[in-house]
């Protein structure tokens, strides 16, 4: 009768635990909404999530697989313990700046049959769940290699996703992908085939039959491990971990990660709720790691003109670059970011003029480098500058001697390890040389703001260069801005470069793509995108073009924000979303559903206040006017369709 079989708790620091082999441990989150179960089912580990008693997850795998330790059967419990976790953190850089933290903590020790220990830490908050494997030294053994994680999210029968999937290694633009800048497909039902047939990027919505939705990430990934994926979903609706390919990084490096021993993998994360507020207002990728390094200096935030996105290669020279520091000066925005070629194109001789000048005007500088090293071909340069600590401290040193604040970083190779040492070593020598770290052409970002405190943010998203490189972008425009607040915002910064309000996206305002979305709509995106340091896409005509309040919101909008509200919407149809800097209030909307659309918003913090609205002309130009909420914070508003609006208190 093996499954009567009682275990004791073998560790003082466990809690006194009998547990028969059939039986289960459950943790709930502090409001008793969200329950974890976790089971042992013939010797294998199994957790289900229920909210308000309707069930997330199914029975889904745990467990991993290491050179030296086996955990995907014949696992026994060996122990737990409960805690409980309440903290106050503050935190720049994300949607909120001062977060609680409360969760309940649930620590489970299995045992395989060689008597080797796996401890699984489960953190249940309101509406996120966290989890990662702790794993022990094994005798005198103190490093492995993960072969495979079991872990795996189960949905429920008639679920759907909202996915991105992931790309084949070295294909895309001179052998730079992935770079998570899929497309997403949305209302897809679960275990439908991904385009490439290798899984999906994170994070990954779903929505359960009941109305629920689930944000499933991970957060923590830094040096000692490799960024995850999901794979492809099984036709009963599992999808499991799954490491980088093998071909990411030009082959170079192992897709699986190896491991110092005691040592922990990266947190997985669950955002769990019956709306979709929980996914949209999550803080759980800061919420459960810790920062890595001190802060050099107090890093400044903020907004930035850029040449690059509506002039291209063609303005990497002196003269356009201060056609756009003067913008910036107008604009009393605080950074140009000088983008790919200025080493051959200007040269760093003239860069230094062109620094000088650009600080002569209050404007200081942001520089673009290409990651590599060997693993993409993109010819921009400076290349070969940032893949090495020798090359990379010298011209960050460089790069300090001249007062650069930040760099771009851009093409960087995969998911894999290797790639995450880069990421951090870059994030950790530009901090020595007081240099703030964006990165484009790269993964998704995973609780970095918190544990990197110079890093600002990641692409990591089909961004706005896609408006100008083809018109398909600018027909799925509204739809694509309407994901990112449920998606791939919610877990990370996202570097986006919003606010094209050319009508045409070329350097004379006549030619190539055309935007289909509104003044109001592009407006918008300024506050719907959250990155504390926008490289806004507007371009020196704008200022004359566009009536004085449009220029004088975009002056005036700040990017990094107190708290942020969840107010109406649905991934890919429309968005209404309330951000709070300091004592004031931006209301952002955005319309996808291809016609006109009037919500009626409860807007509580607003309420009996006038407003500042930025609404829609029938003919997708901006307007401002006053509008007052009334007592109970109740609005009517409209869009045009491919519209938007913007409210300011
Ligand atoms: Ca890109």
């Amino acid at each position: 009768m093996k499954n009567f079989l009682l275990v004791l708790s073998g560790f003082f620091f466990l809690s006194f635990s009998v547990l028969a082999q059939n039986d289960s441990r459950k943790v709930s989150g502090p409001d008793g909404q969200l329950d974890l179960q976790v089971r042992l089912v013939d010797g294998q580990a199994f957790y289900s999530v229920r909210y308000k008693g309707a069930v997330m997850l199914e029975d889904s795998p745990l467990g991993l697989v290491s050179s030296v330790s086996d955990f995907s059967s014949d696992l026994q419990w060996k122990g737990s313990r409960e805690d409980h976790i309440s903290k106050h953190y503050q935190q720049d850089r994300i949607k909120h700046s001062k977060v609680h933290y409360e969760a309940n903590v649930l620590l489970l020790s299995l045992a395989n049959a060689q008597g080797q220990v796996l401890e699984i830490e489960f953190q249940v908050s309101n509406n996120d769940v966290a989890f990662r494997y702790h794993l022990p030294a094994v005798g005198e053994t103190a490093t492995c290699i993960v072969k495979q994680e079991i872990t795996g999210f189960r949905f429920p029968k008639g679920s759907t996703t909202f996915l991105s999937p992931q790309s084949p290694p070295m294909v895309g633009w001179m052998r730079t992908k992935p770079s998570y800048e899929e497309p997403y497909v949305t209302d897809e039902p679960i275990g439908s085939p991904s385009r490439y047939g290798v899984g999906y990027t994170f994070p990954g919505l779903f929505k359960t039959p009941n109305e629920g939705w689930v944000l499933v990430s991970e957060t923590g990934v830094d040096a000692s491990y490799c960024g995850s994926r999901l794979s492809e979903g099984s036709p009963d609706g599992l999808y499991s971990i799954a490491y980088p390919q093998t071909g990411e990084n030009n082959g170079h490096g192992s897709a699986e990660p190896a491991l110092a021993l005691p040592g922990a993998t990266p947190w997985r994360t669950l955002t769990v709720g019956s709306s979709l507020k929980p996914i949209v207002e999550t803080t759980i990728y800061t919420d459960v790691v810790a920062p890595r390094y001190e802060a050099s200096q107090e890093y400044r935030f903020g907004r930035s003109t850029w040449s690059w996105i509506m002039w291209q290669d063609a303005s990497m020279n002196y003269d356009d670059q201060v056609r756009y520091i003067d913008l910036a000066a107008e604009m009393g925005y605080e950074y140009i970011l000088i983008d790919a070629l200025w080493d051959t194109e200007i040269g760093y001789d003239r860069m230094a003029t062109l620094i000088a000048y650009a600080q002569s005007k209050n404007v200081d500088v942001f520089l673009w480098y290409n990651s590599n090293g060997h693993w993409n071909d993109a010819p921009q340069g400076p290349r070969h500058k940032l893949h090495n600590p020798i090359v990379r401290k010298k011209e960050m040193a460089w790069m300090q001697s001249q007062g650069v604040k930040g760099i771009k970083v851009d093409f960087l190779g995969g998911d894999k390890q290797v790639t995450m040492q880069l990421y951090e070593a870059i994030l950790s020598d530009a901090n020595d040389y007081g240099l703030m770290v964006n990165f484009h052409g790269c993964t998704l970002p995973r609780g970095w703001e918190r544990m990197y405190p110079n890093y600002i943010g990641s692409e990591a998203v089909l961004a706005s260069e896609n408006l100008i490189f083809g018109q398909h972008a600018n027909d799925q425009e509204a739809y694509n801005a309407c994901l990112h607040p449920f998606i791939r915002n919610a877990v990370g910064s996202m570097e986006f470069g919003p606010v094209l309000l050319n009508r045409r996206h070329n350097r004379s305002n006549d030619g190539g793509t055309t935007r289909r979305t509104t003044d109001a709509f592009q407006l918008s995106t300024a506050i719907l995108f959250q990155n504390a340091v926008q490289f806004f896409a507007l371009a020196p005509n704008n200022l004359q073009e566009f009536p004085a309040f449009v220029i004088d919101f975009m002056k005036e909008v700040p990017t990094t924000w107190d708290e942020t509200v969840f107010i109406d919407g649905y991934p890919g149809r429309y968005v209404v979303l309330a951000r709070r800097h300091g004592e004031q209030w931006y209301i952002a909307g955005a319309n996808a559903t291809g016609k006109a659309l009037t919500l009626d918003l409860e807007l509580p913090m607003l309420a009996g206040t006038q407003l500042t609205a930025y609404t829609d002309t029938p003919e997708g130009q901006a307007r401002m006017s006053t509008l007052k909420i009334n007592r109970k914070g109740k609005l009517s508003l409209a869009m045009e369709a491919e519209g938007g609006f913007v409210l300011v208190r």
